[in-house]
């Protein structure tokens, strides 16, 4: 990767102890970017990870916050602009609950819709309320093809997905104008903790794979789309909906 490209750039990435995030957090080090570390819980991860950005001659900050709480995420918020301008965000952080509909009680519908929709409001409203008067900034929103699809069992998983791609339409037009670009990735099953043989039943994972590339994608995969949209190679992309997805969905 050019380390030219985000070079000077801050960037948060939630939930980016694991998965998607940690390699999105790696390929944002690759790029240039100076990156914060997100994470919930998950203290003794984010400080590998960010030892390995400093490794790699980069620099990573750990910052603890649980984005289904509108106070920690005030919290976080604050923490990162007194210590200097944030450029680019990454939503990422997420749950996934698989129950059918009919035993879904509102406890669970309210969970995973405060981490996987809420938590995409909340961190993207602290931040545009920084970048708007700096001119500009860019966020990715990690959607997924299932908010477009569907899925028997995931109602609200799906919801909220389908959720965060409105959300980003909606944000890619207010702020257009104003030099801040709203762009998501929608992935299909990609091989992480979320997704995995060892969490997923066989049913599951046959059905996951039933996608024209017939296999799981990777880490790595999505966080080069999460990284383009993110960088200036993407100057004409907002409201845009990327699919790193083997082809489980073609639609628009
Ligand atoms: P993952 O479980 O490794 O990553 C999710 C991360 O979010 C974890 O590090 C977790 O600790 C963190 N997190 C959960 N709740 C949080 C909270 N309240 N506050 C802060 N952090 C929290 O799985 P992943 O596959 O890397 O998932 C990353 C994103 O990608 C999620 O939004 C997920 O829905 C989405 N996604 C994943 C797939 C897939 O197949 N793996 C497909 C489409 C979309």
């Amino acid at each position: 990767m050019d380390r030219q490209l985000l070079k000077g750039k801050v960037a948060l990435v939630t939930g980016a102890a694991t998965g998607i995030g940690r390699a999105t957090a790696l390929a944002l080090t690759d790029a240039g970017a100076h990156v914060w570390v997100n994470h919930l819980a998950q203290a003794e991860l984010a400080r590998q990870l960010c030892q390995t950005v400093e490794a790699m001659g980069g620099r990573a900050q750990c910052i603890e916050a649980d984005v289904g709480s509108p106070a920690a995420v005030a919290a976080m918020f604050e923490q990162i602009v007194a210590e200097g301008p944030l450029d680019l965000l990454v939503n990422n952080a997420g749950i996934i609950l698989e129950k059918p509909f009919l035993d879904t009680t509102e406890q669970d519908w309210a969970q995973v819709l405060d981490v996987d929709l809420h938590g995409v409001y909340r961190c993207a409203q602290h931040a545009i309320k920084h970048m708007q008067p700096r001119g500009g900034g860019a966020i990715v929103n990690v959607a997924s093809d299932l908010g477009f699809l569907g899925r028997s069992d995931y109602s609200a998983y799906c919801t909220a997905k389908a959720g965060v791609i409105g959300l980003t339409r909606s944000l890619a037009r207010e702020f257009a104008a104003r030099g801040i670009r709203v762009n998501a990735v929608a992935p299909g099953p990609i091989a992480t903790a979320m997704v995995s043989p060892e969490n997923m039943s066989a049913e599951w994972m046959a059905k996951e794979l039933d996608i024209p590339m017939a296999r799981l994608g990777t880490p790595e995969e999505v966080a080069a789309a999460i990284v383009f949209l993110l960088s200036p190679q993407a100057s004409y992309f907002t409201g845009q909906i990327l699919g790193p997805n083997g082809g489980s969905w073609m639609g628009a």
